[in-house]
């Protein structure tokens, strides 16, 4: 098989997994233009670029405002929160005391209609600096997990942590900041409708699901919050330690598309895996 073909066979690949995905998503049909007003086709006849990315995501940081004044989104109005309104009621938030070293909030982003949230803990240095999670090396692993495993985009997905500011020198979220914080990682859950949560390492695992059992035991095995199915698995920033664990994320990964109906690629789906992810 020659380059051409392959790539091809790549883009096959890719945009089958993409209508597998909006069909987890509850997409039934799609329409197409109809043939009698097509535009002359100015370009070659096969385009070997992929589909546009869905912009967007991060809903830009609303002008400062003070805790007191603030109004809960969503109780007073009756109305279910948005991810905007989630995002507005937590302002320029100083709940607890990571806001003293922090950037940026880092709130979150992808499609707000995701048929899966990955939870990781909280941001790092470039998380922090450009308020978006999931952005320094551990993110390329989450995003080449997402992309070159899970043949979706990262926009498709959402992708959030359970404090919304770094903790100094990237330690654990300690309990006071973890209470001060989830609240907005769960309503930010509601406001999605996840079919499925992937949580990344224990912070995530253990308080989301109220457990104190350790990521190692609950890994691969489904859990549920709040009526949504939970896959843990291992964080990336522990695979960039331990690269040779990266199989049973694939694992747990490959349970995560079953579940949503994504094909697994045929030759990977019954084996150890030993992706590029
Ligand atoms: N690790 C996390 O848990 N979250 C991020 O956003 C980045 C690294």
């Amino acid at each position: 098989m020659n380059d051409l073909q392959k790539e091809f066979l790549d883009i096959v690949a890719d945009v089958r997994a993409h209508l597998e995905y909006q069909r987890a998503l509850g997409v039934k049909s799609i329409e197409l233009p109809s043939p009698g007003v097509q535009k002359p086709i100015v370009q070659p006849a096969v385009s070997l670029s992929l589909p546009e990315e869905k912009t967007v995501v991060a809903p830009a940081a609303p002008p400062v405002v003070k805790e007191a004044v603030k109004s809960p989104a969503t109780v007073q109005s009756g109305k279910p929160a948005t991810l905007e309104s989630i995002r507005e009621e937590i302002g320029d938030c100083t709940r607890c005391k990571l806001h003293k070293g922090r950037t940026n909030i880092v709130f979150g982003e992808g499609d707000p209609q995701a048929a899966i949230v990955f939870v990781g803990e909280g941001p790092g240095f470039e998380e922090d600096q450009q308020g978006r999670p999931f952005v320094g090396a551990a993110g390329q692993l989450l995003t080449d997990i997402i992309e070159k495993g899970m043949k979706i985009k990262r926009a498709e997905v959402y992708i959030c942590n359970i404090v919304k500011c770094r903790p100094p020198n990237n330690r654990n979220p300690e309990p006071d900041e973890v209470e001060a914080c989830i609240g907005f990682v769960k309503k930010q859950i509601q406001a999605i409708k996840p079919k499925v949560i992937v949580t990344l390492g224990n912070v995530p695992t253990q308080n989301l699901l109220g457990t104190k059992q350790g990521i190692t035991k609950m890994r691969g095995t489904w859990q549920e919050y709040e009526g949504i199915p939970v896959m843990p698995t291992f964080h990336p920033s522990y695979l960039l330690r331990s690269p040779g664990e990266k199989g049973k994320v694939w694992e747990d990964i490959k349970k995560v598309m079953g579940r949503l109906g994504i094909a697994v690629p045929a030759k990977e789906s019954g084996k150890e895996g030993h992706r590029s992810c």
